[in-house]
């Protein structure tokens, strides 16, 4: 094969090499059928028995109970930032059909640019109050940026509210914990209500299947585009708590915002995610990368390989702020350990930093638009080796423009 830069993109990113090779197999030939998989119908034998063992997998890897579904959409992360909001007031109507749209409270924990969008889009929806239950802005220096996560008192939650939203990525990954323990540091899982039908919706748009997810049986719906850890962009998984999927019609008869069919969770669970035509070529590939994924060690592997990769970035962007050279753009202990960002002090060395890298073959490293900077996103195709090599470019540009020389 010839040879292949190193992605550092923050998606659609880096998937193995050897699990692209075996997917050129399958688009000429889908398991022995004579048929490429972008080919076959997605109603065939090969294909449905192929899509139960994709949701079989993803229950063992992320130890999904049988109180929960495994639906398979497409739209990405940013359709559901609609999705969940109608499902969820839909359930909600039905549980208290009673209430004004002004008493129907969704809960929005805004620490990042994207939870910052699923609350405007709830907004936008209409049919509830819009409660913000914590905004990491507040927090900061200037009052304006997303560089921490608040601390447990910077939470107000609402009475019975109908969702409560929290973007994993932006709260929950910054520090290093075992699947049971939550650090000060991250989603206050311990201030919600003890409640067996707990309205938590997760977007683990970026971190999904990087490692466990914390408290999984507590939510009522996780979510996450295929296209960070486990395959191409048009996937979207969602894990559904059961009593979550509800009759939308129903709901809508007693004044509920009627919910689009595809959008309808009853909708996809009723046709075993296909009611409609599924991303199939999206759904074989994240078939062979969560196969390797368990012959590989599963998520304890995951977990251990995202921790390394991103206390060794972390270090370096350490080492090269007492440098003078990186400034990291978010508080310690706030970093998410899926995408690294930082700064490249000086002038024209952003530049100088970035084009470097491309002729070392390591692409993907420009900021988000909105941010700048660099970022760096260590999803689970990304090697140690190759996260190493980065490391040490770092190393090697710091010390060519260290400022804070003795
Ligand atoms: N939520 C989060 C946390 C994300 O990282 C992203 C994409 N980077 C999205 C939502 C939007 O996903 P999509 O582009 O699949 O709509």
């Amino acid at each position: 094969m010839e040879s292949r830069a190193i992605n550092f993109g923050a998606g659609p990113s880096a998937l193995p090499a050897s699990i692209l090779q075996e997917a050129t197999k399958g688009l000429l030939n889908f398991n022995g059928t004579g048929l490429g998989i972008a080919e076959i119908s997605h109603r065939s034998k090969e294909f449905t028995t192929y899509l139960q063992c994709v949701e079989h997998n993803i229950r063992k890897l992320l130890d999904v109970q049988p109180t929960h579904s495994i639906l398979f959409t497409q739209g990405g992360g940013s359709t559901q930032f609609s999705a969940v909001v109608l499902n969820m007031l839909a359930r909600h109507r039905l549980l208290h059909p009673q209430l004004t749209d002004e008493d129907r409270v969704l809960d929005y924990v805004v620490t990042g640019s994207w939870s910052k969008k699923a609350a405007e889009e709830a907004r936008r929806m209409g049919g509830s109050t819009v409660h913000i239950a914590a905004d990491s802005r507040k927090y900061s220096k200037d009052q304006k940026s997303f560089d921490n996560i608040p601390t447990t008192d910077a939470y107000s939650f609402s009475n019975d509210p109908a969702l409560i939203y929290y973007c994993a990525n932006e709260t929950v990954d910054g520090v290093e914990f075992s699947a049971e323990e939550t650090s000060p540091a991250s989603f206050p899982f311990q201030l919600l209500p003890k409640n067996a039908l707990l309205p938590l919706v997760g977007d683990y748009s970026s971190s999904f299947m990087s490692r466990p997810i914390p408290h999984l049986s507590d939510h009522a719906i996780i979510y996450a585009g295929a296209q960070k850890n486990v395959g191409p962009a048009g996937l979207t998984i969602l894990i559904v708590r059961n009593d979550c999927i509800v009759d939308v019609d129903a709901a809508a008869r007693l004044g509920a915002i009627p919910v689009p069919i595809c959008l309808s969770y009853k909708t996809l669970a009723d046709h075993n995610s296909l009611y409609n035509t599924p991303p199939v070529l999206s759904i074989y590939i994240t078939g062979l990368v969560l196969e390797y994924m368990l012959q590989l060690g599963g998520l304890d592997y995951y977990a251990g390989l995202t921790n390394r990769k991103s206390k060794k970035l972390y270090d370096v962007l350490k080492d090269g702020e007492t440098k003078g050279i990186f400034k990291g753009k978010v508080k310690g202990g706030s970093g998410s350990q899926m995408n690294v960002v930082f700064d490249v002090l000086g002038e024209g060395l952003l530049a100088k930093f970035i084009a470097g890298a491309e002729e070392r073959g390591m692409k993907g490293l420009k900021g988000h638009r909105s941010v700048g900077g660099v970022r760096v996103s260590i999803y689970n195709a990304v090697t140690e080796e190759e996260t190493d090599q980065l490391i040490s470019y770092m190393e090697q540009f710091a010390g060519q423009h260290e400022v804070n020389k003795e």
